[in-house]
């Protein structure tokens, strides 16, 4: 198989500079009436942690080697995966709009969390220790542990009060890190949704 070229699946949506974001935009549309799920098999989970480098290419085919044998423990691991994600989703857009988060939310955090802390390996380097989640035998939940640990960090980070969400009116609901000096992004991109909304403006003012 041809691996020596990396590309960016570019069905993903946008870049929102944080991995636990990244991972609550794998629904398009979240705010809409009708989200658009993005992971629709294990091996969409599988693809996505790849090349949002989660999980590397040996990791991966691994994985999805295994899901072939045991499809239903694979189907459970991405109905898991996506139950994480609503609730991370909900998490950082009530955040957002400083409104508290439900405490179902973050207790569904925290017991995904404490299974990543379960299966974390402390590696020493030339630097240090690291911390890395691959375990002896592949497990179909893998790369929920580093999700999970990314997006606890952002709970507690004072990138916090920098995360936002689209504000397109149509229920793009894509959330970012807002890197603006008066956090003053309102859209996910200017291509995607900023565009749009200068053009209503636009169509609006010359009506
Ligand atoms: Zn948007």
């Amino acid at each position: 198989m041809e691996t020596s070229e990396k590309t960016k699946n570019s069905a993903w949506s946008f870049d929102g500079g944080h991995i636990a974001l990244n991972f609550a935009n794998t629904t398009d549309w979240h705010a809409s009436a009708q989200p658009e799920e993005l992971l629709n098999s294990y091996s969409d989970l599988v693809n996505w942690s790849q090349d949002f480098d989660i999980l590397n290419e040996q990791h991966g085919e691994t994985l999805l080697r295994e899901a072939a044998k045991y499809p239903q423990k694979a189907a459970a691991a991405l109905n898991n995966a996506q139950d994480l994600r609503e609730a991370i989703y909900r998490i950082f857009a009530a955040i957002s709009t400083q409104k508290e988060p439900a405490k179902e939310d973050l207790d569904h955090l925290k017991h995904s969390y404490a299974q990543a802390a379960a299966a974390i390996n402390i590696t020493p380097d030339q630097h240090g220790f690291t911390l890395n989640w691959i375990p002896e035998a592949p497990a179909f939940e893998q790369m929920l542990w580093p999700i999970s640990h990314a997006a606890l960090d952002l709970l507690l980070s004072s990138d916090l009060a920098k995360v936002g969400q689209c504000a397109d009116d149509r229920g793009c609901g894509a959330l970012f890190i807002d890197t603006s000096r008066n956090h003053s992004r309102s859209w996910c991109s200017m291509e995607i949704c900023g565009n749009r909304a200068k053009a209503q403006r636009h169509y609006q003012r010359n009506k």
